[in-house]
């Protein structure tokens, strides 16, 4: 599922080619926070979609993920959750590492984030892989969260990581392509 203003949210999102390195194409979400029309049209459709289904937290991945939980817990008026970088988080944390194409990376999240059986939308600027998702993923699932749907800005489909993490028994919706 994509967004109601899917096309307008992609038509405001710049692509950088070769960055950070060759043969990447970043997705750069910076044009999206500096319009506040095309801010507030990307919070609503993830407004739009979960006011309804009772999220007790956002869950939102290091760094830009927080750049749209935030925003959305306080709108949903539910707890906000940050999964961090390795080391960054003080009191006791669980982690999951996961593989990069090159080398691999660990996810953190504090060991009292969660309740048992609380309601959690995962959330995170943009699927490549899906690795960074399905690692968050299993965090919360381990600290007793019920993933109702892992949500982006964008699903990258050409890396088929929407794909994996829907294999995986994962919900998922982006708000463009
Ligand atoms: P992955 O784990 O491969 O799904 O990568 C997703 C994470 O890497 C997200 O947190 C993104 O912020 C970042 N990322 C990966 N590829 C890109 C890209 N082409 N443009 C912007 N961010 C990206």
């Amino acid at each position: 599922a994509t967004s109601i203003y899917g096309d307008y949210i992609k038509s405001v999102i710049r692509t950088v080619k070769d960055w950070p390195e060759p043969g990447v194409n970043f997705r750069d979400i910076t044009p999206v926070l500096q319009n506040s029309a095309a801010f507030r049209k990307l919070i609503d459709s993830f407004v739009h979609r979960y006011q309804e289904l009772d999220i007790d937290a956002i869950a939102a991945v290091d760094a830009r993920g927080f750049i749209i939980g935030a925003p959305l817990a306080y709108e949903l008026g539910c707890s906000f959750v940050p999964v961090r970088k390795k080391g960054k988080l003080p009191f006791r944390t669980i982690s999951e590492t996961y593989s990069l194409e090159y080398g691999e990376s660990t996810v953190e999240l504090h060991s009292d984030a969660f309740q048992k059986g609380d309601r959690i939308l995962l959330v995170d600027d943009l699927i490549a892989t899906g690795g960074t998702m399905l690692a968050a993923a299993r965090l919360i699932e381990r600290s007793g969260g019920i993933i109702v749907e892992t949500a982006a800005i964008i699903d990258l489909p050409e890396l088929g990581g929407g794909d994996m993490i829907r294999a995986e028994g994962y919900s998922v919706f982006a708000a463009c392509t």
